[in-house]
């Protein structure tokens, strides 16, 4: 990192540490507790990192709440050990400048924009700073580097987080209400409507009682969903039959 690039990564930095702070870190740890099943999908729909992947295959157990509590624990502790980083990081560039390490509490959110504040605006400054040495000007660097680099990760995570978690809340009424082919459900098959064109049915069922004025027999529809094609007319013709005769049960009883 050249020396012109310190302050405007700090700013940086401490505009990541502004939006964290404004309860998101924290509300995306809650999110990360509450919803432990969710977030699992969270690595899936972003692709994953390679250690999350990895971490599932080698788990890969049949268990899939287990893996989903382990994966929420997971998610949450690498949160939380990111902003450790952040926060030393930042404390680190703070006890470099002021030549001494400070005693009030650090580990927070808060105390890392605290401690990047007071080297951009406090009574000693990074641009004012003679490094007493090579490695004490290396070190400096690398943990402005680190807690920019850190932070910027930070807050994408948070961001997938807070962002998963709204789509869920958006999509769960849309979920709840989700119903299934009417005429189909007869056969037990869970067959999506045919929104485009019908209030109740899938395609098949709805263009039928379209043009026969009545549904399919249920034979029909789950003739359709095992070969994945319509019927033929004179298949149908037959189930229309057998479905007219009277079942064994009223036979005997009518007998
Ligand atoms: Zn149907």
């Amino acid at each position: 990192m050249k020396p012109s690039e310190l302050v405007p990564a700090i700013n940086a930095t401490i505009c990541h540490l502004d939006w964290l702070n404004a309860d998101r870190y924290q509300g995306a740890l809650r999110l990360v507790a509450a919803v432990p099943i969710d977030l699992e999908q969270i690595g899936a729909s972003a692709g994953g990192d390679a250690e999350t992947r990895d971490r599932r295959v080698i788990g890969g157990h049949s268990d899939p709440t287990g893996d989903a509590v382990a994966g929420s624990a997971d998610r949450q502790a690498r949160l939380a050990d990111r902003a450790e980083i952040v926060c030393n990081a930042a404390r680190t560039v703070r006890g470099t400048v002021y030549g001494y390490t400070p005693t009030n509490a650090a580990g927070t959110i808060t105390g890392a924009l605290v401690d990047l504040t007071m080297v951009l605006h406090g009574h000693r400054t990074i641009t004012a700073w003679q490094a007493p040495s090579e490695p004490a000007r290396l070190g400096l660097h690398h943990a402005v580097q680190l807690c920019h680099d850190e932070t910027s990760t930070l807050r994408y995570e948070v961001e997938q987080v807070l962002r998963y978690s709204a789509t869920v809340a958006a999509g769960r009424p849309a979920q709840r209400e989700r119903r299934y082919c009417a005429s189909c459900s007869r056969g037990g098959l869970e067959v999506d409507i045919y929104v485009d064109r019908y209030a109740h049915f899938c395609r098949f069922c709805g263009d039928y009682k379209a043009s026969e004025g009545r549904v399919p027999p249920d034979a029909a529809c789950i003739w359709l969903h095992r070969h994945g094609k319509n019927p033929r007319g004179d298949q149908i013709a037959r189930w229309i039959f057998e479905e007219s005769l009277p079942s064994p049960v009223q036979r005997r009883r009518g007998a």
